[in-house]
């Protein structure tokens, strides 16, 4: 029998397993539940089904029963917009969608054949799970860049990946997760549902986020979050103002930070008021996760921290050489490999060869993961991601090569350094930093600021950033904003800056 993805499932009976709310579901209940529908899936037999993943406990059942009956899953962000929606259809091509019951679905959606997700079970045995190459997940990218991908994730992948993460936060049965994102994305739903899962711990999921609501779990029993970097803005803000939320946020094990960069600024003030240092890890829907600060280890506030065990990192510069100095400065685009990584773009053969480099592939075979086992045969993986790495071997994210990598006056500057001289202002909530042509430096540097207030004096800004940043990498253009375009995740869509 291949190995189980939830060993966990059947030990423990009677501990909590996941709480939504009101609804919780112990071990027993969530094994006879999630049993009961994967045995119906394995007897309808979709192909593919679609998840119409609202913040629920109906959502964590559904995608834990077609992991258990081996159907792929393509997650479905329920406020998604009509075109995205016509594209995912399209492209995933489900034939059954499982939704909770009363759940209103959208065209395409709503044309399919529907599963609600009861909470009722019985108890029985759990189906064989398929092999460790099976396509498990289809989850589409942020859409942060450009419209978003199907990214076809194996059974391998996830297990891997949660596995090396149990080692990195020494992440225990006895761990109570609380967070509040969104379950359609690899962040919330793998690391967030599946992995205090498959680790036999706990979820407390809030389904709106509060810092007050996290709080609470933290001075409870919870040990540990996971938010993005606007949840941990907000808790900066608020941890700073009142002593008894500081004092539950001091109590928690680890508290954990990813999809976008966390601003050195919120960093120092959550740390400041609580006595905790936030960690980052750095991961993408198409690797997982790839580095990620060590519980066990020294916190560098700003850094990604080191490869996950299993995971190979390597730094490349423009003309394709490995960087192999680790001198905290040279940038150059994250390549990874390893077993944390995805098979392919769904029906975007084109798309996956593009990403992976063409080292190592055996002719005839298609680049991406398709049936290796870790490292054999497969090139790197370019993410697009810029960064340094220092002695230590720590990695810092510069930015996205696409967006974030402006060239200007013959430097190549990463837009994060500036954002958090900029957020280090008290008249500055929020910024984006761009490049826009011009005639004379080839790119300027444009600051988007969201004030806290009255926007700061233009002059005070420029002294501010004067005192922080050598002269080429001081925004010559500043503009103010009431809000930073976002995406559901909240990270900045910079290409819909500008428009
Ligand atoms: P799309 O690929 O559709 O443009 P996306 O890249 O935002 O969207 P995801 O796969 O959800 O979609 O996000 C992965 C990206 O998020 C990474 O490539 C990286 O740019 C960013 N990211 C994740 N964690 C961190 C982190 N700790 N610090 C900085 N950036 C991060
Ligand atoms: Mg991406």
């Amino acid at each position: 029998m291949a190995d189980r993805l939830f060993p966990a499932l059947a030990a423990n009976p009677a501990k909590e397993a996941l709480r939504f709310g009101t609804l919780s579901l112990d071990y027993a209940e969530l094994a006879s539940v999630t049993g009961t529908l994967a045995r119906e899936l394995r007897e309808a037999g979709p192909a593919r089904v679609a998840v119409w993943a609202t913040p629920s406990i109906h959502t964590s059942v559904a995608v834990i029963a077609a992991l258990l009956a081996g159907v792929p899953a393509v997650p479905v962000n329920p406020k998604i917009g009509e075109r995205e929606l016509g594209h995912i259809a399209s492209d995933s091509a489900p034939s059954l969608v499982l939704a909770e019951p009363g759940a209103t679905l959208p065209g395409e959606l709503a044309a399919l054949a529907r599963k609600d997700v009861e909470l009722t079970g019985a108890s029985g045995e759990l189906p064989e799970e398929p092999g460790p190459e099976a396509p498990a997940l289809i989850v589409y990218t942020s859409g942060t860049t450009g419209p978003p991908k199907g990214v076809v994730l194996s059974r391998r992948a996830i297990a891997t990946t949660l596995d090396a993460l149990e080692d990195a936060w020494q992440w225990t049965a006895d761990d109570v997760l609380v967070h509040a994102l969104p379950l359609f994305h690899v962040h919330g739903l793998i690391l967030g549902i599946l992995g205090p899962l498959r680790r036999g711990g706990s979820v407390r999921h809030l389904g709106r986020f509060s810092v007050e609501a996290v709080a609470n779990e933290l001075a409870g029993d919870a040990t540990m979050m996971f938010g993005v970097p606007t949840m941990y803005h907000r808790i900066a803000g608020e941890v700073s103002e009142n002593p008894e939320l500081a004092k539950a946020f001091g109590r928690a094990r680890l508290l954990v930070s990813g999809s976008a960069a966390l601003p050195v600024h919120d960093h120092e003030r959550i740390t400041t008021a609580t006595g905790q240092q936030v960690i980052e890890r750095y991961g993408m829907s198409e690797t997982l996760m790839n580095t990620s600060v060590r519980a066990d280890g020294e916190r560098k506030p700003g850094t990604v921290g080191v490869p996950l065990r299993g995971v190979e990192v390597r730094l490349v510069d423009e003309s394709g050489a490995v960087i192999e100095t680790s001198d905290g400065e040279t940038v150059g685009e994250i390549h990874v490999r390893g077993p944390n990584l995805f098979t392919e773009y769904l029906n975007r053969r084109d798309a996956t060869a593009e990403v992976f480099t063409s080292e190592g592939v055996a002719s005839g075979r298609p680049p991406g993961n398709g049936g290796g086992a870790a490292g054999g045969g497969r090139g790197w993986f370019r993410t697009g991601d810029m960064a340094t790495r220092d002695a230590d071997g720590y990695l810092r994210i510069v930015g996205r090569k696409a967006t974030d990598l402006i060239k200007s006056g013959g430097y190549k500057i990463g837009a994060g350094e500036i954002e958090n001289a900029l957020l280090d202002h008290p008249g500055v909530a929020e910024a984006a930093v761009t490049g826009e042509p011009d005639a004379d430096l080839g790119e300027r540097i444009v600051a988007w600021i969201v004030p806290a207030g009255e926007p700061p004096a233009e002059q005070e800004l420029a002294d501010h950033v004067a005192r922080l940043l050598s002269p080429h990498k001081r925004p010559r253009v500043v503009r103010f904003l009431e809000a930073l375009p976002r995406n559901d995740m909240g990270k900045v869509m910079k290409r819909a800056l500008g428009q």
